[in-house]
């Protein structure tokens, strides 16, 4: 196995960790980020766990990072996206594992933040040698196909330039994420067709790198269970297609699981046979990082009322002080990425040496 150094992995080195989770049949966790409370948590439970990970924020996440208060919203979605990735690019070498960092959806009102955050990774390029970013995502599957991949081409010609990929979405990934319901939508645009996704192939490949959240199914958020059907045999499907067509080797596209949060194991078992090499995870760490702060609230209820106790007298400042609860939230994360590297078969499968 060729070792990669730990830190940001960009270019040929991420393709190298995809292709080695690929082929491990194992995938690397994608975990949704909005301050420095989650960023350093899943560097931590990546290094516990001896995995490499991908840290991404979403248009909303990166806003967040540069604060709510910040003066204007759009400036904040760039500024908080850099921001962010630059507090990665400076640690994550010394928790000893490799980063993949991306962004995450984006629409088509939202391609002239990927623009802007393409932007200034030229300058960064251009200064320094290596991109910002690994990564950023258009999900333009919402559009017609044809505007989706042509426009994919042009963003993904301006990324490669930079030794950077893009993912791309091919049918609709449920849930409130997206704005769409999973009731109100046609159940056929919840499963992704194979020959798009071979169209996507054709198209893409030979510019650069790209990945493709192909949907089977799956809903982002947590809901009853019973709406829809997981089928990971259409990624199956369209893996074959390509094989065939393109004439490449075994699982050729590169795919990536959306809205993995409460999936059944043997359904995540299935997909990691074929090419899945990333799953996002946002609602799970989320409720995680709320469960645990939330029990050390009500354990220490007393100390979020008073500073000093009325009756005792007794200070509450080791209590309060935010370093207190918010590690509590951090600990929750690591706590369900203990899991989520297990479920995911990536634990002790980090390149970084
Ligand atoms: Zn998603």
């Amino acid at each position: 196995m060729s070792d990669l150094l730990p830190g940001v992995v960009y270019g040929e080195d991420y393709k190298t960790l995809i292709q080695a989770a690929k082929e491990g049949k194992y995938a690397l966790p994608a975990i949704n980020v909005v301050g420095t409370n989650s960023i350093n948590a899943v560097m931590e439970a990546a290094a516990k766990n001896k995995s490499d990970v991908i840290i991404q924020l979403s248009n909303g996440g990166a806003e967040f990072f540069a604060g709510k208060g910040f003066p204007d919203s759009y400036d904040g979605k760039v500024l908080g996206a850099i921001s962010a990735a630059r507090h990665v690019h400076l640690l994550a070498e010394h928790y000893g594992i490799c980063v993949a960092l991306h962004t995450d959806h984006a629409n088509k009102a939202l391609i002239p933040w990927v623009e802007s955050l393409i932007d200034y990774g030229e300058r960064h390029y251009e200064e320094l040698g290596y991109p910002l970013f690994s990564s950023h995502m258009l999900d333009l599957s919402e559009e017609d196909i044809d505007f989706n991949l042509s426009e994919s081409a042009r963003v993904l010609k301006r990324a490669a330039r930079l030794e950077m990929s893009i993912e791309i979405e091919l049918g609709v990934t449920g849930g409130e994420e997206d704005g769409v319901g999973s009731d109100e939508i046609d159940n056929d645009k919840l499963y992704t067709q194979p020959d798009e996704c071979l169209r996507a192939y054709e198209e893409l490949s030979k510019i650069g790198h790209f990945s493709l959240a192909a949907s089977f199914g799956n809903v982002h958020g947590v809901y009853k269970p019973g709406n829809v059907q997981l089928r990971p045999e259409i990624l199956k499907k369209a893996q074959e297609l390509v094989q065939k067509t393109c004439k490449t080797g075994n699982n050729p596209l590169d795919l990536v699981f959306h809205g993995g949060s409460g999936s059944e194991q043997a359904k995540i078992d299935e997909a990691l046979q074929y090419g899945v090499f990333k799953m996002n995870i946002d609602t799970d760490t989320q409720y995680a990082f709320a469960e645990h702060v939330g029990k050390y609230v009500e354990a220490n209820g007393r100390a979020f009322k008073h500073q000093i106790d009325p009756d005792t007298g007794e200070p509450y400042k080791k209590a309060y002080d935010p370093r207190k609860w918010l590690r509590e939230g951090e600990k929750g994360m690591v706590a369900r990425l203990d899991q989520a590297f297990a479920d995911l078969k990536s634990a002790g499968k980090s390149l970084a040496g």
